[in-house]
């Protein structure tokens, strides 16, 4: 599990952990949201009004999103985005206790807000397979294009500073609780997210070592 601000490159590290670990599926509860409200579904509509305001989509709608996805991936898994708050937590520990699929590392990805705040500003998403860049920090190799997929890159309404900002208040008071939750389960690996991409991951799977060998 990815845990951190907005900004702290949780889905980048979530993808290239995906392709480092052969067969575990990603479940990203943003990329969700946005692919419904792409395809203009009822879930893709309710989310976008919490979505566009920088709030979390109510606990019991996500809650139950994620269970579908887990209960479609039967293998590993990386979750990037949930849990968001201690009730998410809860119940995510029940699924998993139910399915007898113990969570075996949570990565928290720590970044100062204005580091975080100045990288969103120049993210840009690619519309089609979600992967991002930054225009000064990671550009493309063709301006708009992504290198992937060569998918259109497009700023995320929800990057825009003010929202932003909103995004970081709510991470502070419903979020960065899960730190805690998840030290006491000595679960926590903790990374700084001040970095070039390879060296973050880098970090990343020193931290998951441990738990990775033990698993
Ligand atoms: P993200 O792409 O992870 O930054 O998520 C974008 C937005 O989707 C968030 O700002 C929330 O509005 C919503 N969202 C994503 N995951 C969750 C979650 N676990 N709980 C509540 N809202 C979420």
């Amino acid at each position: 599990m990815l845990l951190g601000p907005p900004g702290a490159g949780k889905g980048t590290q979530a993808h290239r952990l995906q392709d480092r670990f052969d067969g575990v599926a990603l479940i990203s509860t943003g990329d969700i949201f946005r692919q419904n409200l792409r395809q203009g579904t009822p879930l893709g509509e309710e989310a976008k009004r919490y979505m566009d305001a920088g709030e979390l989509v109510p606990d019991d709608v996500v809650v139950r999103m994620v269970s579908d996805a887990l209960a479609d991936q039967p293998g590993g898994f990386i979750l990037d985005g949930f849990p968001r708050t201690v009730a998410q937590a809860d119940a995510l520990e029940s699924e998993l206790e139910r399915s007898s699929r113990p969570l075996t590392g949570v990565l928290a990805l720590a970044l100062d807000d204005e580091a975080a705040v100045k990288r969103l500003a120049g993210r840009r998403t690619c519309s089609s397979c979600q992967r991002t860049y930054n225009v000064e920090l990671h550009p493309p190799r063709r301006e708009g294009v992504c290198d992937a997929c060569g998918g259109e890159l497009v700023q995320r309404d929800d990057d825009q500073e003010l929202t932003v900002r909103r995004r970081l208040d709510v991470y502070h008071a419903s979020t960065a609780p899960l730190v805690e939750f998840y030290r006491e389960r000595g679960l926590l690996r903790e990374v700084d997210a001040d970095g070039s991409e390879d060296e973050v991951t880098s970090r990343a799977l020193d931290a998951l070592g441990e738990t990775a060998d033990r698993h």
